[in-house]
């Protein structure tokens, strides 16, 4: 069996990195054959470069390329841009691309994968919430598959080969609760982005960290499920497990469960997405991941409910995939917004939410709305979803 060539959206992040490390173990079933990144480590990309050797590397801008042309190898080109990403991934060399892009700036890409007939291994949540249908409907089209990354929807993915989708009850996706489960909310105010993307149990970049405290990660997986998995808003529940060590459950109907356990460990997710329909062995040193070892180490699993007042994303969430009609690429994009502005120390953590929950409440009141029938029409309501943000924002910061 020849080796599937494999395209890495996102190669320097965290997610790409342990991407790149299953690459790297099981050489004789994945070529690297495109990295893409921002361009903002370019010594690890020309290193990356170097080791993998791919036919084409993508950064987001031309300064950026110029910077690291002289230090790639020979037969590598790059390029910048999204039209040059769409094309590397959009062309017929390419199997599966794994995509780890952060926001809805990972549309584009990842719907050209699918339309060009390549597997998508998704981190990018964002992009299934701004277009989960229309991405399904390509996929559907072309015959290729979205194979979740993120580890609670691996985790689900897993669990409902135990039984027919007809026969689930309902999903449980489960959350951490991030730094600030125990914090007392009108400390909120005060906290630093520092403090807000020192995550407890998961090494993350700062987007999703800033998402997993206020739980608006959580709420995105809410619908990243719904749109993977075809189950409505109404039948998946989350629940608050801070050892990060249950990705997920899928409740069936005769009252039988299944849980998925494994490490926090990104690689774990990311292989089963790599290697899916198989399962590639773990190198001798896996062993440390065992089961068992697992269980001993934790000695008591514990699961709670999340408290909506203390943290509203999940419902804002469950609201906007209900409402659908745009709802959720604009949630998305408000929340992208807000979270760059507490990044960028023009608003206070605690605007975040409220912001977000203005957003939707005058996409009832304005916007209506119609679902979002081309990429072109999702990416309009993520527009729009930005500007409502940034004018609510204004305001906040005076
Ligand atoms: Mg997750």
């Amino acid at each position: 069996m020849s080796a599937r060539k494999l395209a890495v959206l996102g190669a320097t992040g965290s997610v790409g990195e342990a991407a790149l490390a299953v690459a790297r173990r099981h050489p004789d079933r994945l070529q690297v054959c495109v990295l893409a990144a921002r361009g903002t480590k370019p010594a690890r990309l020309a290193e990356l470069a170097r080791e993998f050797r791919p036919r084409r590397i993508v950064v987001e801008t031309e300064a950026a390329a110029g910077r690291l042309r002289a230090d790639l190898p020979p037969g590598t080109g790059v390029g910048w841009g999204e039209a040059a990403l769409v094309d590397a991934v959009g062309g017929s060399h390419v199997d599966l691309v794994l995509t780890a892009i952060v926001g809805a700036a990972g549309l584009r890409p990842a719907a050209a994968a699918l339309a060009a007939g390549a597997d998508l291994a998704l981190a990018n949540k964002e992009a299934m919430v701004a277009a989960g249908p229309l991405l399904r409907r390509l996929a559907a089209a072309s015959g290729a598959k979205i194979l979740p990354v993120d580890s609670e929807h691996a985790a689900i993915h897993q669990a409902l080969r135990a039984g027919r989708l007809r026969e689930v009850r309902r999903l449980v996706l489960t959350a951490s609760g991030g730094p600030f489960l125990d914090r007392d909310p009108a400390t909120l105010d005060t906290v630093t982005p520092a403090e807000a993307t020192a995550h407890p149990t998961w090494n993350m970049g700062a987007k999703i960290s800033v998402d997993s405290a206020t739980l608006m990660n959580k709420g995105l997986e809410l619908i990243e499920a719904s749109y993977l998995f075809d189950v409505p808003g109404s039948r998946i529940d989350i629940l608050i497990h801070p050892q990060s060590l249950v990705h997920s459950i899928v409740e069936f109907r005769d009252g039988n469960s299944i849980a998925q356990i494994s490490a926090n460990d990104m690689e774990h997710p990311i292989r089963y997405a790599l290697s899916h329909p198989e399962r590639w062995p773990l190198p001798d040193d896996g062993a440390a991941n065992g089961l068992s070892e697992l269980l001993e180490a934790a000695s008591e699993l514990k699961f709670r409910r999340v408290d909506p007042d203390v943290f509203p994303a999940p419902s804002l969430a469950r609201e906007a995939l209900s409402r659908g009609n745009g709802a959720p690429a604009a949630l998305n994009a408000a929340n992208e917004t807000a979270v760059a502005a507490f990044l960028g120390g023009t608003a206070p953590f605690a605007a975040i939410v409220p912001a977000v929950a203005e957003v939707l409440d005058r996409h009832v009141r304005e916007a209506g709305g119609a679902e979002p029938a081309t990429i072109d029409e999702a990416l309009e309501w993520d527009s729009w979803g930005r500007r409502r943000a940034r004018e609510v924002l204004a305001r906040v910061g005076g």
